[in-house]
């Protein structure tokens, strides 16, 4: 038997306007339908309605690990600091990282992510070959100070997560763990209802699936990705590869000179030449471990400065100053052409691939160069996909005009590979005797994140409007007021809970029946079903909080509909 949930003794407050401080929907609607409460920045309170939804989350993504033969644990998040110390990133976190002192002065910290100490546990528990696979998850609360928490619960400084940690003796075994996440992740965002995209999270260059983020497509998301209308394409704007077709420059002209007296900008050189920045060539230069590089790339396009650091690591990559032209005459500020430039290593992006033709700098000041073709006037050492990408560019795989749209990170699976084990020397005794040291594989789901990102999918004009496997609640019943229409209400409310059905009943007094229908499209539960006009025959209204369609039903007609959803 169900339990019914009466508004008249819930604790909830339900507001008209928007809190101050709220920018996106899932931050303004949890608030205004009294799901969380913000305690500090970054820091929620969830309230009986938001706690329904965060469990119910958390039962699906229990279910689906369990499934994959995931063991649950669940270890401390107040940490000593000696394991963070061993992996280095208690540094490497920097002010991410909360931390704090007991009271004999030794140093904690409030964990972030769990891999050493998963690692340690392992090491504790498993000797031989036989203890392993293994595959362990938590759900917990994580601590991280974000610079910016923002969007409500979507990023906080305390959320919860699933991290879940897997342990193999082989990399086969690894490639096998990590193919059941994966599968274990799109069932339980399937179930969840969430409309997500797999993206590749290392770069094209680098490749393999090695790495991947599952991202929930919603204008408030912090990522941005790219997706194909016509296939099925998604990728991180980072992994984006431009695919090449060479140019035709048999009937180009000589390469010339010409005078462009300040025109030090792509902005000022197609002004004053009268021509689309797409047919000049802009030649950045950068610091890479300190040597002047040059980077080609089309003028109406930009240097995506992550991409270009990522393909050249762990080379360290810093944008040229003054300085670096001091003793350098053959590199003119503002007019770098790489017709010319003998000392200096070009870089190129595939746009400007051999056969193109460009305008371009003379290496003089206040002079340009035109017709000047790759492969004839200059070569490229390296071509290298360093631009932004931007909305149209082609799909690598069909050709299509891709999107760039803005998501949410709800996931993301790791193959870590030995990282850790080698860390903690954790090591097995394998089949022949010998110690074999283990391959681990790290997977998260922000389950809090995960609440923020299903309401900003799924809410329209009037509020929230959950999925019923994770809503509060399967039916609102709403009383409209009189004394009859209360009895109705809280006699079928009654019996559906009998039947097994999650039911919320508005039994308040004094409260008008605008308000309650208000509030009931607020909180967002999939049915609505009013006691109202025809109460004295026995029948109700039973509306679905998404389509609006209503009909009239007897009391046993709604109880039978409502349990048949099962
Ligand atoms: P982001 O880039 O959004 O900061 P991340 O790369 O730091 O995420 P991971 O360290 O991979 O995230 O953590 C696993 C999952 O935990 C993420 O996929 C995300 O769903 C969730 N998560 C991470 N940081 C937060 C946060 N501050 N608040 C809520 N959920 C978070
Ligand atoms: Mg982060």
């Amino acid at each position: 038997m169900a339990q019914v949930q009466r508004m008249s003794r819930l604790m909830i407050k339900t507001l008209r306007d928007d809190p101050a401080d709220a920018e996106t929907l899932n931050h303004k609607l949890l608030v205004r339908a009294g799901y969380v409460r913000r305690t500090a920045a970054g820091i929620w309170s969830w309230l009986p309605l938001g706690k329904k939804v965060l469990e119910n989350v958390s039962r699906v993504v229990r279910e689906e690990m369990d499934a994959i033969g995931g063991q649950e644990v669940l270890l401390p998040a107040l940490l000593p600091k000696e394991p963070y110390e061993a992996s280095g990133r208690y540094d490497e976190y920097g002010d991410l990282l909360f931390r704090l002192q007991d009271r004999k002065g030794s140093d904690y910290l409030l964990g972030p992510t769990h891999e050493e100490i998963f690692t340690q546990v392992v090491k504790d528990m498993c000797s031989s070959y036989k203890d392993l696979p293994v595959i362990l998850y938590q759900i917990q609360t994580k601590y991280r100070d974000e610079a910016r928490p923002r969007a409500g619960v979507l990023r906080g400084r305390e959320f919860q997560m699933k991290d879940s940690y897997s342990f193999d003796t082989t990399d086969e075994g690894l490639a096998e763990s990590y193919r059941l996440h994966r599968g274990a992740y799109i069932r339980i965002f399937e179930r969840l209802g969430l409309d997500h995209r797999i993206v590749s999270a290392v770069s094209g260059a680098m490749g393999g699936s090695a790495s991947e983020e599952f991202l929930a497509p919603a204008p408030a998301g912090e990522d941005t990705f790219v997706d194909c209308p016509n296939c099925d394409y998604a990728a991180n704007t980072e992994a984006v590869t431009f695919v090449a077709t060479p140019g035709d420059a048999s009937g180009v002209a000589p390469a010339e000179e010409m005078d462009t007296p300040d025109t030090p900008t792509i902005e000022t050189l197609a002004d004053f030449l009268g021509v689309p920045a797409s047919a000049t060539l802009k030649n950045l230069l950068v610091k890479v471990d300190g040597e002047i590089v040059a980077v080609g790339v089309p003028g109406d396009r930009e240097v995506d400065l992550g991409k270009l650091g990522e393909h050249l690591a762990p080379a360290e990559v810093e944008l040229v100053t003054a300085e670096d032209f001091v003793g350098r005459p053959d590199l003119v500020r503002g007019y770098v052409g790489p017709q010319g430039l003998e000392k200096v290593r070009y870089i190129a992006d595939p746009r400007v691939a051999a056969g193109t033709s460009w305008i371009t700098g003379a290496n003089k000041e206040g002079v340009h160069a035109r017709n000047v073709v790759c492969g004839r006037d200059f070569e490229v050492d390296e071509h290298l996909d360093v631009v932004v990408v931007e909305a149209g560019d082609p799909c690598p795989r069909c050709g299509t005009g891709l999107q760039v749209d803005r998501a949410i990170e709800i996931g993301h699976i790791f193959q870590l590979g030995r990282k850790y084990a080698d860390i903690f020397a954790l090591d097995v005794l394998g089949q022949q005797g010998k110690p074999v040291r283990v391959t681990m594989g790290s997977y998260g789901i922000g389950v809090s994140r995960a609440v923020a990102a299903l309401a900003e999918q799924t809410a329209d004009d009037k509020g929230l409007c959950w999925p019923r496997e994770i809503a509060p609640a399967d039916v609102h019943v709403v009383a409209a007021g009189k004394a009859l229409q209360t009895e109705l209400a809280l006699g079928v409310s009654e019996k559906l809970a009998a039947a097994g059905v999650r039911v919320i009943v508005d039994d308040r007094a004094g409260v008008s029946p605008g308000v309650k229908f208000t509030d009931a499209e607020l909180i967002g539960v999939p049915k609505i079903l009013v006691a109202g006009r025809r109460s004295a025959e026995g029948v109700l209204e039973l509306k679905d909080r998404r389509t609006g369609e209503r009909e009239e039903l007897t009391v046993e007609d709604a109880v039978a509909r409502l349990t048949a959803q099962g």
